[in-house]
């Protein structure tokens, strides 16, 4: 998971800065065909909006957009804003292009070929969800910790939207299963590492350049001027002895050999 901050800073829910003491996580969909996250946050980061999250799921990334311990505006505002406000930490996921809404019902929504989009998107939401509810000691899997919108609405904590029910049961995904996968995200701590052999790679010789760089102990100055004296070490060409780099076995039977010449 890609993870990246653009605070709402110009948005009235951020000015006001009311913090909470996270006790739960709400699952949301911005209900329009906008996969773009940059586009709401165009949007949001504005007065007057009314409406204020935590984060953008995106396709690539998620965008945090409120500190985590601060009050959002995601389950209803003013006279329809719930007790949510106070507990949730809410994030918004954003929908394929392609659709539109009739009363709540997606109208033109083709889950075949939006399969890929939805699987990413899932994904992000479940490494956020496991990630939030380690940083906030939350189980997932207790009631009313992570609930979606609408599960929020039938529990009368949240204003009353079909989100993400309108969406992710026609990828055949229910909210349990959701619960399910964030638990074990949370315990399978490897799913966040996309370490790779050509990562790993690029590190340990990142490390091993660091080390050409390290200068040599005092404690090591007579053993050095003796062994530079009798040409068993031999510099890089710019002045350095490497000293704090490893010595391969080559290297080592090299050093052994010009001690054997002497
Ligand atoms: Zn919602």
């Amino acid at each position: 998971m890609e993870l990246e901050q653009q605070i709402l800073t110009e948005n009235d829910c951020y000015k006001i800065g009311r913090t909470i003491k996270p006790q739960g996580v709400m699952v949301h969909s911005t209900g329009v065909a906008q996969p773009d996250p940059e586009v709401f946050i165009g949007r949001w980061n504005k007065p007057d909006v009314a409406k204020c999250v935590h984060a953008f799921v995106g396709r690539e990334r998620v965008i945090q957009t409120l500190p985590w311990t601060m009050r959002g505006w995601h389950a209803g505002t003013g006279t329809t804003g719930r007790s949510a406000n106070n507990t949730h930490i809410s994030f918004e996921c954003c929908e394929p292009a392609g659709h539109t809404y009739e009363g709540g019902t997606m109208i033109g929504y083709d889950a075949e070929a939006n399969r890929p989009y939805f699987e990413e998107i899932y994904q992000n939401a479940v490494q956020l969800t496991a990630m939030l509810c380690r940083e906030f000691g939350l189980n997932p899997l207790e009631p009313g910790v992570v609930i979606c919108h609408a599960e929020g609405y039938e529990l009368g904590v949240a204003s009353n939207h079909g989100d993400v029910l309108q969406w992710w049961p026609r990828h055949g995904v229910t909210m349990d299963q959701f619960r399910q996968d964030v638990a074990r995200a949370m315990t399978d701590g490897d799913e966040e590492d996309d370490m790779t052999q050509e990562r790993f790679d690029e590190l340990m010789d990142n490390y091993l350049a660091r080390r050409t760089r390290l200068e040599a102990g005092d404690w090591s100055a007579p053993a050095r001027a003796w062994a530079e004296a009798q040409g068993i070490v031999a510099g890089d060409g710019d002045g350095g002895f490497r000293y704090r780099s490893f010595a391969t076995r080559e290297e080592t039977v090299q050093m052994l050999y010009q001690l054997k010449g002497k």
